[in-house]
């Protein structure tokens, strides 16, 4: 724990992790969410649990902060501080309510990361400052949609003409930050695949029932500790579920599936299925031999959407596959365009460079130790 007091020596902001948190953060820490939805009762001091996800897709909570104010400085003071107790490892991404003095502090302190605002957070401003459940829903789209840069701005011209908003603020601002929160604009930046802070409602929940009948700062660190043991609960329950049971197959492409099955936790094994369901909507139009490297490169078009075209380089030498789609580079797993070409190719496995660890049972298997972190079980 590390904190901070002001000048009549009262407790300022505070932070706290233990080992397994730390441990988790080397593993996992590569996305982090935070928001800072809940007050502590006694003081109506903002709590802030910094959180991720796991092999299983389940939230993680790395640290937690208590904090006196909502300033740039407290925010920063808990980012030092946070990135101090886990070894100075920054996080790739961050993804965040969209605090101003928020965004100010994760800019200085490691402004290097990606940051995204919160996809929930954006379609519920949408809807108070537009009023028009129509419009919501076509900036939902345009928000979650995979196209291009340009494909966006023509799309986002067109919906704030359609809906007459041109002038208005919030459409304004919106637009200007839309590399925060477009995918088009995101796309290739790693954020596992969280658009929203709702992953911070698990232990939102936690709180919130804490807080409704509790008061005192212990109540709430109780209510914290309370939540996070259930969360390391059902992490051991789905690592059993994926280690030790066979997932139901559903495709003829039994070589890929059963070694997919075998790798990747049962969350990641399911999407990954759905990809081998897709795969088939493809096809391939056209195949290019490079004279100037020894990739071979493919065009293939989407079933029905021949406009739809996407293009695939594949390396020989090191079994390296990248696709125009950019979705392993955002989302860490296969597209159905690299998986249609594997096919093509008469894989029956995938190679390592197509494989990302923090999907798979062994994400955990280099993870440090409390000998490794210098630091006792207990605590931080
Ligand atoms: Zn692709």
């Amino acid at each position: 724990m590390t904190y901070s007091v002001d000048e009549s020596e009262a407790l300022h902001n505070h932070i706290w992790s233990d080992s397994t948190s730390r441990s988790d953060y080397t593993c996992f820490g590569d996305v982090i969410a935070f928001d800072t939805t809940y007050k502590d009762n006694l003081y109506g001091r903002p709590i802030m649990p910094i959180v991720g996800v796991n092999h299983h897709h389940n939230t993680i909570v790395f640290a937690t902060a208590i904090i006196a104010d909502e300033t740039s400085q407290s925010f920063e003071w808990v980012l030092h501080n946070f990135l101090e107790a886990m070894m100075n490892k920054s996080p790739i991404s961050v993804v965040t309510d969209g605090d101003r003095e928020m965004q100010r502090a994760i800019k200085y302190v490691i402004p290097y990361a990606n940051h995204r605002l919160c996809s929930w957070h954006l379609s519920r401003n949408a809807q108070a400052n537009i009023g028009d459940l129509k419009f919501t829903a076509t900036f939902s789209k345009c928000m979650a949609s995979w196209w291009t840069t340009e494909e966006f701005d023509i799309q986002w011209r067109s919906v704030v003409s359609e809906f007459n908003v041109e002038k208005h603020p919030w459409v304004i601002e919106n637009g200007n930050t839309r590399h925060l929160w477009a995918q088009a604009y995101l796309t290739s930046h790693f954020f596992v695949n969280i658009r929203s802070i709702q992953m911070c409602e698990s232990m939102n929940a936690s709180l919130a029932i804490a807080l409704k009948h509790k008061k005192t700062y212990l109540d709430v660190v109780r209510a914290i500790e309370d939540g996070i043991s259930r969360m390391r609960m059902n992490e051991l329950k789905a690592d059993y579920l994926s280690s030790h049971t066979k997932p139901f197959q559903i495709t003829k492409l039994v070589d890929f599936e059963s070694h997919a099955a075998e790798i990747f936790t049962r969350e990641s094994f399911l999407a990954f299925q759905d990809v081998l369901l897709r795969e088939t909507l493809y096809r391939i139009e056209e195949e290019i031999q490079s004279l100037s490297d020894e990739c071979q490169h493919y065009i293939l078009s989407k079933y029905k959407e021949k406009n739809m075209t996407f293009e695939i380089s594949f390396d020989y030498r090191t079994e390296t596959l990248i696709c125009s789609c950019k979705k392993f580079e955002t989302v860490r797993l296969l597209c159905r365009h690299q998986l249609h070409i594997l096919k093509y190719l008469d894989y029956t496995y995938l190679h390592g460079t197509l494989i990302q660890s923090r999907c798979t049972n062994d994400s955990k298997a280099s993870a440090p130790s409390y000998v490794d972190l210098n630091v006792s079980p207990e605590v931080m």
